[in-house]
């Protein structure tokens, strides 16, 4: 869309707009509240122009989702709109970014007036909630796909990464985790929920919050972050790799919601150690600093919840202890580790 040389696609009839109709009417003509002063020059032009300032990096992350893959055919598209943007601005957090801008990429089968109005609006509402400037990308005819470039910006060589761990930090993860996998398991029908819950706990699926502020307020304090997309143990196992450390985890002190906290311990275990979805952000952070984060909590009104602490890199990756304590039979964790390859 900024790069406006792409070639016009001819409307298929006189009443479905064009490219360049469909970027006027649902992705030009309208700007975010409060233009981001990082971008120089956004839609329009044939690049868009960032201007980062003085002694920050640009972050840069791009997520692709495709209809039957990472949604559902039919899904809401004013939820889509929200979510697609979120799990990039949710990779900006986990780096401790503050966004700048983005560019989207579209592919659609048809192009349909009222589905657009809708994912555009959602869209808007994101890009709004989080200063985050759409600044250019590109429309095409193809099964339904949704690419999205996002840009950030961080102090030099102070991001947040996932390898800066230490031995001796703790482990913390933001807010609640599961509840994406909970509603995943009752639209399989692995397990079954009641209908208020099942709206409630959906929510988390498709109208997830990027932890932006959180991010930004980490850096000084965390060592390393990930954001949680697959799964706590898959992403933790990210950080634990790439650190070159291990980890004890207190399984029953993942943070739940109260709809899940009153789910069997299996189930409540099985959705927050592997459910994914979530984009809470993981942290590891030197015990000192425990005060510090305490204090973020309070003043984000966000919950920030101690899960475990990073150790000396033995064989075992992970150690999953339970609430007395006693670290889980071995079978046991396999069955939490097994769905990982990264555990493998
Ligand atoms: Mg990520």
């Amino acid at each position: 869309m900024g790069q406006e040389q792409s070639q016009t696609r001819t409307s298929p009839s006189s009443s479905t707009p064009g490219e360049f109709d469909l970027i006027e009417r649902f992705f030009k003509r309208r700007s975010v509240d409060h233009p981001n002063s990082g971008i120089a020059l956004g839609i329009g032009d044939d690049c868009a122009l960032i201007n980062p300032s003085n002694h920050q990096q640009i972050a840069i992350s791009t997520d692709m989702l495709v209809e039957g893959r990472h949604f559902l055919a039919g899904a809401d598209p004013y939820l889509l709109g929200r979510k697609c943007l979120a799990v990039n601005l949710s990779d900006l957090a986990a780096m401790g970014a503050s966004p700048l801008g983005f560019t989207l990429a579209i592919a659609m089968p048809e192009v349909k007036v009222d589905w657009l109005e809708s994912f555009s609006n959602g869209l808007w509402d994101m890009a709004n909630e989080h200063d985050c400037q759409l600044i250019g990308g590109d429309t095409t005819a193809g099964p339904l796909t949704i690419s999205i470039t996002i840009f950030g910006q961080v102090p030099k060589d102070q991001s947040l990464s996932r390898n800066k761990a230490q031995v001796g930090d703790d482990i913390w993860v933001s807010h609640e985790v599961g509840d994406a996998r909970l509603s995943l398991g009752a639209l399989r029908q692995e397990w079954s929920l009641s209908t208020e819950e099942f709206t409630e706990v959906s929510q988390r699926m498709h109208n997830p919050t990027p932890r932006t502020e959180l991010g930004q307020s980490l850096l000084g304090i965390a060592h390393a972050a990930i954001d949680i997309s697959d799964g706590l143990l898959g992403d933790l196992s990210h950080i634990l790799r790439q650190s070159s450390v291990s980890a004890d985890i207190l399984i029953d002190q993942a943070p739940g919601s109260k709809i899940l906290n009153g789910k069997s311990i299996e189930l409540q275990r099985l959705c927050k150690l592997t459910g994914g979805d979530d984009y809470e952000l993981c942290f590891t952070a030197a015990k000192e600093k425990s005060a510090q984060i305490k204090e973020l909590a309070s003043r984000l009104g966000l919950a920030l919840t101690k899960i475990g602490s990073i150790t000396e890199r033995t064989e075992k990756l992970v150690r999953l202890i339970d609430g007395h304590d006693q670290e889980l039979s071995s079978s046991l964790s396999e069955q939490y580790l097994k769905s990982f390859d990264h555990f493998k």
